[in-house]
């Protein structure tokens, strides 16, 4: 039977672990860790994602400031806020909620984040030391996948790695992550040729493609371990009811693989966790906390 990489049930235990850390330091840092979200417009799916996010803070014990600005803002005062972000002693992680309208220059908001505060670690100077295999504030789906593999000893040195997408959100980073990690790493796209034969030659194969069930057994090797980044929502056969799948035909894949991901339950809860380590790592730097959760970085 193929084994279930179960992101909820992980992310409950890494957790357990941040809240104690927190309760444990917080009389020595003389404040809670604190995130900021600045959300821009009315994105229902945005909505969604804070306010998980912030649920996810209190369970911890971060504090959460959640800034939710007018889609009419103009991008120099979102510039100015981040600047004042940058700078608010009660802030240790900064995250500006994707995705925002299209008049915003989404890019030059994120660059202007403090690349310690950047806790979606996609600012310019933290790809920058991601590619040179440097310490550095890493994302957080990438990160929690990374997680999810070792937490189940899955080794990642030496295997072949198939990655499906390439966005700077997902599947760059995630190559470069897997890639320090010593895996021997392929990445495909939408214009790989023969994507299939690709993918069989995986030992793990992550799908990040955006494509609800793009990848059925007949992508997969005997054996592999596959991970499903995508989430789609698709509506379902009962009435006015809708159902998540991700990029993988799960039940056609499960009986050929060694591991995989479900969704929902798999990656999701992994990534809003990485977001809650990276908030923690930043306030241990700023205290200078005694380090004890750094096998959770990738
Ligand atoms: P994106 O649209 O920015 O990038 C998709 C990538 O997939 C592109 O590089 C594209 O070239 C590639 N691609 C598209 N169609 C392809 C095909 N047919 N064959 C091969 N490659 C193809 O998307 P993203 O932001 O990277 O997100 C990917 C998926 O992951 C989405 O479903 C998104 O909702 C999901 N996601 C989930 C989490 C999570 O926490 N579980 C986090 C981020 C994104």
């Amino acid at each position: 039977m193929s084994l279930k990489l179960d992101g909820k049930k992980l992310s409950l235990e890494i957790e357990e672990r941040l809240s104690n850390y927190v309760s444990s330091n917080e009389k020595i840092a003389k404040r809670a860790p604190g995130l900021a979200v600045i959300r821009i417009g009315e994105d229902p799916a945005s909505g969604v994602y804070v306010k998980n996010k912030e649920k996810a803070c209190s369970r911890v014990g971060i504090k959460s400031f959640i800034f939710h600005l007018n889609e009419n803002v103009e991008q120099n005062k979102v510039e100015e806020l981040i600047r004042k972000l940058n700078f608010d002693k009660d802030i240790d992680g900064m995250l500006l909620q994707l995705p925002i309208p299209e008049k915003f220059n989404e890019q030059r908001l994120i660059s202007y984040i403090d690349p310690r505060k950047d806790v979606d670690g996609l600012n310019e100077t933290n790809i920058g030391k991601l590619v040179k295999n440097e310490p550095a504030m890493r994302s957080c789906t990438p990160a929690g996948i990374i997680n999810l593999l070792r937490s189940h000893n899955i080794t990642i040195e030496g295997k072949k790695i198939v990655v499906i997408g390439r966005s700077l959100l997902v599947g760059k980073p995630l190559s470069l992550m897997l890639l320090n990690l010593n895996g021997t790493v392929t990445m495909t796209h939408s214009k790989t040729k023969n994507l299939n034969e690709v993918c069989k030659e995986a030992d793990i194969l992550i799908a990040a493609a955006g494509k609800p069930n793009l990848i059925n057994s007949s992508f997969v090797k005997e054996g592999a371990v596959i991970i499903d980044v995508g989430i789609h929502r698709l509506n379902s056969s009962v009435k006015n009811k809708t159902k998540l799948c991700g990029d993988v035909l799960l039940e056609d894949v499960i009986p050929k693989v060694f591991a995989y991901t479900p969704v929902p339950g798999g990656v999701g809860p992994m990534t809003v966790t990485m977001l809650l380590v990276n908030t923690i790592f930043s306030w241990q730097k700023q205290f200078g906390l005694l380090s004890t959760l750094n096998d959770l970085l990738p």
